[in-house]
């Protein structure tokens, strides 16, 4: 991937290739339909307006491209380092998502965010702000699923319309069962089914301070409080996909020279939860803070 799918105006899928306005036609004044742009699974691109032209391409990357750097850099997410060890050869990286992986994520978060009732009934749920659950869909953390012909139902119990907590390389369905519970579906068809923090792309060099909850409703409930929605505080909040799940070495070298504060819940899994972490952070010799949730 050479572009920033992020940085795009009008980026959306037609015919198995994502296409978007051209930054270079755009400041010229052209390309008003907002439709120049091709991006390929491989992650090259093409103006339909100036095919072949190096000097266009160039601009293009000027305006939309990533970071050199971030491109010979297959994971971009988490800065080499030399003192720790290297990951164990039975991690795989995290897998970076693709175009179209990356446009499903967008249009997910695009249905929540746009909707001002279905973010006002999550938020009323769980009494918490409304535009809490949209600034989480503006971060692509949260998501609103329509399924269809064009996004397969991860399970047939699931309904037709679901609430997602979207993670760096997956998506976690999350609906009632027909009592009083919750299921959770990852949706592996679309291969976005790779466990990792949620919100770990909210730790950036910046960062000082991480929360980390036991799920992504309680790390809601901090954001709701104005923990790591304000970037000067240079606090992050992040979850644990479940109460059993083991840091990656990835996350553990993001994780690395930060303050930690785990809230989990106050039961043997979030205890069980705390002796995991405290464990996997003893690693690269960081402390854990523990504030269980009230
Ligand atoms: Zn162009």
């Amino acid at each position: 991937m050479k572009i920033d799918l992020q940085k795009l105006d009008r980026l959306r899928e037609r015919g198995g290739k994502l296409i978007a306005r051209c930054p270079a036609c755009h400041e010229i004044g052209s390309d008003t339909a907002g439709d120049n742009l091709a991006i390929f699974d491989n992650g090259n691109f093409a103006c339909a307006a100036y095919q072949q032209d190096r000097e266009h391409s160039k601009r293009i990357l000027e305006l939309v491209g990533l970071p050199q750097q971030r491109q010979a850099d297959c994971q971009p997410s988490f800065a080499p380092s030399h003192s720790l060890p290297r990951p164990k050869p039975q991690e795989t990286p995290l897998p970076r998502p693709t175009p179209r992986q990356v446009s499903m994520v967008h249009t997910l978060a695009r249905t929540l965010a746009d909707s001002v009732q279905r973010c006002h009934e999550l938020a009323a749920a769980r009494q918490w702000k409304d535009l809490t659950v949209r600034n989480a869909a503006l971060d692509l953390c949260l998501g609103w699923a329509r399924f269809g012909p064009a996004l397969k139902k991860p399970d047939v119990v699931c309904p037709d319309e679901a609430l997602c907590f979207l993670y760096p390389a997956g998506v976690k369905v999350r609906f009632p069962t027909s009592g009083s519970g919750k299921n959770f579906r990852w949706l592996k068809g679309e291969g976005m089914n790779v466990q990792s923090l949620w919100r770990l792309d909210a730790i950036t060099d910046e960062t000082a301070i991480v929360w980390i909850t036991e799920g992504e409703p309680d790390a809601l409930r901090l954001m709701d409080l104005g923990i790591g929605e304000d970037r000067s505080t240079h606090e992050a909040v992040c979850a644990l996909p479940s109460a059993s799940y083991q840091l990656s070495m990835q996350e553990l070298d993001r994780l690395r020279c930060r303050q930690i504060i785990f809230c989990p819940d106050n039961d043997a899994a979030g205890q069980q939860a705390t002796a995991r972490l405290a464990k996997s952070l003893q690693s690269i010799s960081l402390q854990l803070q523990i504030r269980p949730i009230q």
